[in-house]
């Protein structure tokens, strides 16, 4: 396999860790856009995770002149006609905490039956040549009343994962980069990447 420097489309460096070991064992260098002088965000004004990852990916590969990597993702609620969804960065403003307590009012009275939901991950690669390649990953759950776990970000301390019996923060890192919306999506990346890298 040749090696790859991939530009991770991303300011946020606990992203890059994520990726950083959800690429292990491949030829790859991992940047970031601030490391290479590019130090704009991409706004995420796309209407889809798809849309928002190919926006960030293409513009930081055209900038850059290489292959660059995003990923767009979200929670979906299903009592709540799938919101957060795209916008659960933004579903309230304020911490995480104060998020995932925004979402466990939400579903104040939901029985548990009635709150499932999933974590949506996209991942896209646009190479400087103009070919474009996008994986999907999702992680089943059930949003529970009340926070549990001290690991991962956002909504990880409120989702809970039926097949592992804990919330996802309460997961090992290890763990959690095994089962999560991401990491499938990340799996499936991998072998697109290795056939790109064997070309
Ligand atoms: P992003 O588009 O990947 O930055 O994710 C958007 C938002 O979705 C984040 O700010 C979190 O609120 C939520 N989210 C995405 N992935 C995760 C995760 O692995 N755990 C908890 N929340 C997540």
């Amino acid at each position: 396999m040749k090696a790859l420097t991939l530009v991770l489309a991303t300011h946020n460096r606990g992203k890059r860790r994520e990726w950083q070991a959800l690429l292990e064992g491949l030829p790859i260098t991992l940047l970031l856009p601030d490391e290479l002088g590019l130090s704009d965000p991409v706004e995420e004004t796309g209407h889809t995770y798809l849309e928002n990852a190919l926006l960030k990916a293409r513009t930081i590969a055209a900038a850059a002149g290489l292959p660059a990597l995003a990923d767009d993702s979200g929670l979906e609620v299903d009592a709540l006609e799938g919101a957060p969804g795209l916008h659960s960065a933004r579903y309230v403003l304020g911490s995480d905490e104060i998020r995932y307590r925004a979402l466990l009012r939400a579903l104040e009275g939901v029985p548990a039956e009635a709150r499932s939901a999933r974590f949506r991950c996209i991942a896209a690669l646009v190479l400087p040549d103009g070919r474009e390649f996008h994986t999907e990953g999702v992680c089943e759950g059930v949003i529970q009343s009340a926070p549990a776990g001290e690991g991962g970000f956002g909504y990880d301390p409120v989702f809970f994962i039926p097949e592992q019996g804990c919330a996802m923060a309460e997961l090992s890192f290890e763990v959690k980069n095994r089962i999560s919306h991401r990491a499938r999506a990340a799996q499936a990346l991998r072998e697109i990447l290795e056939h790109i890298s064997s070309l």
